[in-house]
């Protein structure tokens, strides 16, 4: 295989970000390989896709928010693509515990230019936003109009389509097994040995997901990466609750759901303990299915806080993806040159929200490789050693991935 400028490991939303946002910059021909036939095939593909911008910590508010910007200005920025974004708005919905973070961030969020609304349940239930919810279990509500939710294999696609079109290429059915510093390419030149042959470059993204922690530790890097699963329940609507509705944050009964197209139901877990306390899964080999209590659990959670669900919903079908968590459950968006690879970078460990992201894990990456910095904000509190150095990013919810 011939030289390239960069190497992106890995094709799903997060790796054709990066790969897209590389080309933009101007980078010739950078390189994505994906050991996978088709991209956007591992957990991208199994995403709920949610992008809101409900964070409680202000760096990833600020990322969520122009990661939104950039799905609703998706057709402009890549003319010709879609994300397939749709706008439903987001209703989170907080247990008692969680009333003073929830009046914390919306205050926050709206310093950072969100239109977050604090509403009691009373409002909440006298309001149109949703007239099916049950408001009872429920203490406080934030509600953001902005959100919703993207087609998550499409969005991938449209980045490497729009990349190829810029010039750059991709290479599925392939993958990297080892990355090791070339003293033919020159000092800081990486040969990154594949399937398919051996490629040499100066700069190599690691955006493997799930899969990361062998190619980390043929690097010799321990990476916190706990591989958890998450099974997601899908449901008909009855037609009292069809069309366009608001996407759901339970804390109470630690669930979201999210109302997709015309009349499906996605219900997924918000648990701790699934990414805390449960097993961990093997990304190669996995109960890919939803068992009967995992879907009898999530129909239980749907038809209290719905009751229209427990009249005339329909069980569909269901199934499981994997979070690449860490222990804060926030990304490690870094240059692996503490650990002596100088030019290796990762974007790795998302936890459970990466997809939503994906557009600044682009614009992240590609501005450390082409200027060398990332002037926006400082994206020193993602690096791999704040876990070492026992800095790690806090979550103010008991809820896993609103991290
Ligand atoms: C059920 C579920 C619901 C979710 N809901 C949301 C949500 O609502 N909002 C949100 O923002 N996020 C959500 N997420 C998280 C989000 O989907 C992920 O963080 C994001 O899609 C990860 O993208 P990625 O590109 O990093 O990983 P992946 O999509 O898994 O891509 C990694 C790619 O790397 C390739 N690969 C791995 N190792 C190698 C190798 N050695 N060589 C070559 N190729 C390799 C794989 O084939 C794969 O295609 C959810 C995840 C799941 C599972």
């Amino acid at each position: 295989m011939k030289d390239h400028d960069v190497v992106v490991i890995g094709g799903g939303s997060t790796g054709c970000s990066v790969l897209y946002h590389l080309a933009k910059m101007g980078v010739k021909q950078p390189l994505l390989v994906d050991m996978a036939p088709q991209l956007a095939s591992g957990q991208t593909s199994r995403s709920t896709a949610l992008v809101r911008t409900h964070y409680s910590s202000e760096i990833l508010t600020r990322m969520a928010l122009l990661s939104y910007r950039f799905f609703k200005d998706f057709g402009r920025q890549l003319p010709g693509h879609t994300a397939g974004y749709v706008e439903t708005g987001l209703i989170v919905g907080a247990d008692e515990a969680s009333v003073p973070p929830l009046l914390e961030n919306a205050a926050m969020h709206k310093r950072v230019g969100i239109d977050s609304r604090i509403m009691k349940p009373e409002e909440m239930a006298s309001s149109q936003i949703e007239p099916m919810l049950n408001t009872a279990e429920f203490s406080l509500f934030a509600y953001e109009p902005n959100a919703g939710y993207a087609e998550p294999s499409t969005t991938a696609a449209s980045f490497a389509s729009a990349a190829v079109q810029l010039g750059a290429s991709v290479l599925t059915g392939s993958r990297a097994t080892k990355i090791e510093r070339a003293t033919s390419s020159g000092e800081n030149g990486y040969s990154v040995h594949t399937t398919e042959g051996l490629v040499q470059c100066r700069n190599v993204v690691i955006a493997t997901g799930v899969w990361s922690r062998p190619l980390f530790a043929q690097m010799g890097i321990d990476v916190p990466i706990k591989v958890s699963r998450h099974p997601v329940a899908i449901f008909g609507r009855p037609a009292r609750y069809q069309g366009n509705r608001p996407v759901i944050f339970d804390f109470p009964r630690s669930a979201y759901y999210k109302p997709e197209g015309n009349e499906l139901f996605f219900a997924g877990s918000l648990a701790p303990d699934l990414d805390a306390s449960g097993e961990e899964s093997d990304p190669d080999s996995y109960n890919e299915g939803i068992s009967y209590e995992e879907a009898a659990g999530f129909s239980e959670s749907a038809a209290a806080a719905l009751p229209t669900m427990a009249e005339a919903g329909t069980y569909r079908r269901g199934y499981a993806g994997l979070y690449d968590n860490t222990p804060d459950q926030n990304p490690i968006v870094d240059e692996l040159s503490e650990n002596g690879y100088p030019g290796v970078y990762c974007v790795v460990g998302l936890s459970g929200h990466g997809f939503k992201l994906s557009p600044e894990f682009g614009r992240i990456v590609s501005s450390l490789i082409v200027q060398g910095k990332f002037p926006d904000y400082d994206v020193s509190v993602f690096k791999l050693r704040r876990f070492k150095d026992g800095r790690p990013l806090g979550g103010k919810y008991r809820v896993s991935t609103i991290a």
